[in-house]
């Protein structure tokens, strides 16, 4: 529920409000916006009497979220969630974030190589697992802290900003440690302990679309980010399991479309694991950006085969070079540019 004052309310009857709201034994958000005071009411609303607050001084209308999800809904907020990295990248504004590097952390030649690399092409954000989610307990897991130190060094040399993946609810703080980003993986989107701990780390987050999530699950998921106290919450499609076994999965381009219609997050994509070969990421790069996706995550490696994870889906340093000039006409197409790291937009 959305109590939305008159424009010039006084702050205490935005307090009154925020009182009752509390009386009623809920949580009040108050959000204040360019033109008015919007006071939320987090919780399940369906008993509460509108009645009581619709009547208070002040009061403009009360309006009933009627989405499942609240917060992440646009009903609940109508403009686009902007989300500032410390390098000064905005996610979710004009601008697209593109964000690269290798699917797991392996040495510091790799991680130091790849990061000069993708950021001379014009990636803003390094990503590189150091706790890797395996199918198999078999294959390499990550080097742990070790990987994140490396991140960190990269992150000092090239001013790219990390996001890398926590596993579980105890590794948050770890990770939120060195991360500028806390990625929140497919196969863990509904783990619910790591979200409310993720949502509580202090950093944004990177919500993955589980590989059989619908976008109403993918929204609760990030809904529980939210609730816990992180509104920098961006949206990940990185492909679903279809029926066919041409592709490793079904990058769905509509969720896109979608999520902005239902959402004020902003969603990015990941044509590596949404199709899981070279050869089909950069068009599905492309088609992601000409959707309206906020930014691509790319994985790249300095030397495909030898990577010990995912170098099948992994482009190398030219071909990664080559995306960067070929997306920069499709965002201009549809009204926006990609965006460039603060350092060099003061060196223009
Ligand atoms: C990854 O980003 O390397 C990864 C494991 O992705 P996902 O969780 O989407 O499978
Ligand atoms: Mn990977």
């Amino acid at each position: 529920m959305l109590v939305v004052m008159k424009h010039g309310a006084t702050p205490s009857q935005v307090g009154a409000v925020v009182q009752t709201i509390e009386e009623l034994g809920y949580r009040a958000r108050p959000m204040p916006g360019r033109q008015r005071t919007t006071v939320g009411l987090v919780g399940n609303d369906g008993r509460v009497d509108a009645a009581r607050l619709d009547s208070l001084d002040g009061v403009l209308r009360v309006i009933h979220v009627s989405q499942p999800y609240k917060q992440v809904s646009r009903e609940w907020w109508p403009d686009d969630t902007v989300i500032e990295l410390m390098n000064g990248v905005r996610i979710g504004g004009g601008e697209v974030v593109v964000m690269a590097g290798p699917c797991a952390v392996e040495s510091e030649a790799q991680i130091l190589t790849t990061a000069r690399r993708v950021r001379d092409a014009g990636a803003t954000v390094l990503r590189g697992g150091a706790f890797k989610p395996r199918t198999s307990p078999y294959s390499f897991q990550g080097l742990g802290e070790d990987g994140l130190r490396l991140l960190a060094g990269a992150r000092e040399e090239t001013g790219l900003a990390v996001v890398t993946e926590a596993l579980d609810p105890q590794g948050v703080e770890l990770v939120a440690e060195y991360a500028d980003i806390i990625q929140i993986g497919a196969r863990s989107m509904q783990n619910y302990s790591l979200l409310r701990a993720a949502g509580r780390a202090g950093k944004p987050v990177l919500l993955k679309r589980g590989m059989s999530a619908t976008i109403k699950e993918l929204l609760l998921a990030a809904e529980y980010i939210v609730f816990e106290g992180e509104p920098r919450v961006i949206l990940c499609e990185r492909g679903v399991r279809s029926f066919d076994d041409h592709a490793r999965n079904l990058l769905d381009l509509t969720a896109i479309v979608s999520v902005k219609e239902l959402s004020h997050l902003p969603i990015i994509a990941d044509p590596s694991h949404g199709t899981g070969a070279r050869s089909k990421v950069s068009p599905m790069a492309r088609a992601a950006i000409a959707a309206g996706a906020d930014g691509i995550i790319v994985e790249v490696h300095p030397d495909p085969p030898s990577a010990v994870s995912d170098g099948a889906q992994s482009l190398t340093p030219d071909q990664f070079d080559r995306l960067m000039r070929e997306i920069e006409p499709i965002a201009q197409a549809i009204g926006r540019s990609i965006a460039v790291p603060k350092e060099v937009l003061a060196g223009r």
